[in-house]
């Protein structure tokens, strides 16, 4: 698109049209905002960040349902992206497995966890992101590609974005989505240095052909709930983990490229600059030998890119008439899928936030301070996932526990993505009404139901249990004496653990959608947490209705 002889005027400007770019474009401009998008590149493009989680897909459809737009739909499950996104070459994502290491030991199928799940998708960006954009485009976005930035003004009375091409566009408001570029946070000298994150790791990454189904590389496994190719592949050692996410892992697929991250604790790992990603990742090979079998044919097809400390993190997200999105404050590690995560629960009360500003003409920051916090606590609580998640990777039975940890508070999430009360958010009512007041979506407070961490129980038990991982990393408790404490925490923490299998560690191949237990907690969860949990861990209660529903749709899968 041509800036010439283009003087616009907008209610917000939106630097990024990545992912989170998009969506956001698109909820605005739907309900009536001005919006234009600022890209440096133009689509279709190379990005990162491509497993989704079921707990990403419930975000998708909350904020399709929230703010009444099918398309967001598309991305709650494998089949969904497949029908409705053209041409897109993604992958199957049926099951999260992780396969441990030993250096020069072939991989032993005793030190193996798969966790089955829903139908999810690898998303192979490049093609995601191009219908993204289109859609925000169709809903009356506007975006400009292949622009440069150069200076951005801001005061009380509104923004000045300038191109490198002289001219000027103003805006009401500005939202920073420009991802690792950060370009706000920089140019108020809000990154911290060095990131108060405790995570503290850098990653090799790029997208390979060739790669070999991992299933033909390991030794004979009765037990796999579904093929380990069928899902994103962590392959574990102490120090750090790699990622396989194949795009070509189903019937359907005529996309022969695997993605291929290697992230590696810096303690263990220090960064060499003499040492090329190519050497770097030869040398790993030829450490572990099953995964060198995985990758003995394999060619890279775009270029490596090595970082150096992958965390950055912000002291502010926000300030007079502009807002700085998840992926451009702060990002702590690709471990468990969760960056996505952290930007549609960011996105989904910024939306309204910033529809009610342009609604009200009034920008004041303190609208957007409750979000601020959220979006904070939230980083802090991925941090301790990820920070105890390296430190559980010194051996496969604190790996094994820890994994429990995680899959209950990734399951608690779900549960509460059942509330009725965020069901019930919904811009359009069931007869098209549009809602004109706001407020509601704008209490941040029921944001704390979409994710238990955000909780005080939810943060203190984590917290808890990253203590006694803590304690191995300095030396002050064995692996052995972590395990047994971490799970006395988990069994003291709900009855909801002492009745899911899967949360005991011996139970290596779950299959949570076809355990009864699973549902049968999930109900009784449901009138539990209304007569029994304490006040501040149900401020909504659970629906029996939605449980149902889900129950019903976890059988149909
Ligand atoms: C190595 C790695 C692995 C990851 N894996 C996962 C995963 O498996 N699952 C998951 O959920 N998340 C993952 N993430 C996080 C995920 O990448 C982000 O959450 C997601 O990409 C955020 O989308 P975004 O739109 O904010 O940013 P991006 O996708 O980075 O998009 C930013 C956009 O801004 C544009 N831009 C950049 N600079 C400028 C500029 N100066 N001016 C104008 N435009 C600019 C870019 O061209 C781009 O289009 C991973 C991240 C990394 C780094």
């Amino acid at each position: 698109m041509s800036l010439q002889g283009d003087s616009p005027q907008f209610d917000v400007v939106i630097l990024g049209s990545g992912i989170a770019g998009s969506i956001l474009a698109t909820i605005l401009a739907k309900h009536g905002s001005k919006v234009l998008m600022l890209d440096k590149a133009s689509h279709p493009r190379f990005a990162i960040g491509e497993a989704l989680t079921t707990h990403t897909e419930k975000l998708f459809s909350l904020l399709s349902h929230q703010y009444a737009i099918p398309e967001f739909k598309y991305l709650t499950s494998f089949d969904q992206v497949n029908q409705n996104i053209p041409g897109s070459s993604c992958g199957l994502k049926h099951s999260f497995n992780f396969l441990y290491h030993r250096q020069g030991q072939p991989q032993s199928s005793s030190e193996r966890v798969q966790l089955a799940g829903t139908r999810s998708t690898h998303l192979f960006r490049q093609d995601v992101d191009y219908y993204l954009v289109q859609v925000a485009e169709r809903y009356g976005a506007r975006l400009f590609s292949n622009v440069t930035v150069t200076d951005i003004d801001i005061d009380e009375h509104g923004v000045g974005v300038k191109l490198e091409d002289g001219r000027k566009i103003d805006s009401s408001y500005i939202v920073d989505a420009s991802g690792f570029s950060s370009i706000l946070a920089k140019k108020f000298g809000f990154k911290e240095q060095p990131s108060r994150f405790k995570t503290k790791s850098r990653t090799l990454f790029t997208h390979m052909t060739g790669v070999k189904d991992i299933d033909g590389c390991l030794s004979e496994d009765k037990d796999k709930v579904v093929p380990w190719n069928a899902g994103t592949i962590h392959h574990v050692f102490d120090g750090g983990w790699m990622w396989v996410i194949p795009f070509n892992n189903h019937e359907h697929s005529k996309n022969p490229v695997c993605s291929v991250g290697l992230n590696l604790n810096l303690s263990h790992f220090p960064k060499s600059e003499d040492t090329s990603p190519e050497q770097e990742f030869k040398h790993f090979l030829s450490k572990f030998p099953t995964i060198a079998d995985q990758f003995a044919n394999a060619q890279n097809i775009r270029p490596w890119a090595a970082t150096g400390r992958i965390q950055f993190s912000s002291s502010k997200c926000m300030g007079e008439r502009f807002y700085i999105l998840p992926h451009a404050s702060g990002f702590i590690d690709p471990i468990f899928s969760t960056g996505l995560i952290q930007s549609l629960i960011a996105i989904s009360p910024l939306a309204a936030l910033i529809l009610q500003a342009v609604q009200r003409n009034d920008y004041g920051m303190k609208n957007f301070a409750s979000l601020e916090q959220l979006q904070q606590k939230i980083f802090d609580h991925y941090d301790s996932i990820a920070n105890s998640t390296y430190i559980s990777f010194k051996d496969f039975s604190l790996m094994n526990s820890w994994l429990r940890v995680w899959l209950l508070q990734h399951t608690m999430s779900l549960a509460k993505l059942l509330w009725e009360p965020l069901q019930e958010l919904a811009i359009e009512d069931r007869n098209g009404y549009v809602h004109k007041d706001l407020s509601r979506f704008t209490e941040i407070d029921y944001l704390n139901a979409v994710d238990p961490a955000l909780d005080n129980w939810g943060n203190d038990y984590i917290r808890k249990v990253e203590t006694e991982l803590e304690k191995v990393e300095a030396g002050l408790i064995s692996s052995d004496e972590a395990v047994s404490r971490i799970l006395s925490l988990l069994h003291s923490t709900s009855w909801f653990c002492k009745v899911n299998r899967f949360i005991k560690p011996s139970h290596r191949y779950v299959d949570i959608l076809h355990s009864p237990w699973f549902y049968i907690s999930l109900l009784a969860y449901s009138f539990y947490s209304q007569l029994f949990l304490k006040k501040e861990v149900r401020p909504f209660k659970v629906s029996f209705k939605n449980t149902v529903n889900e129950l019903r749709w976890g059988i149909e899968v």
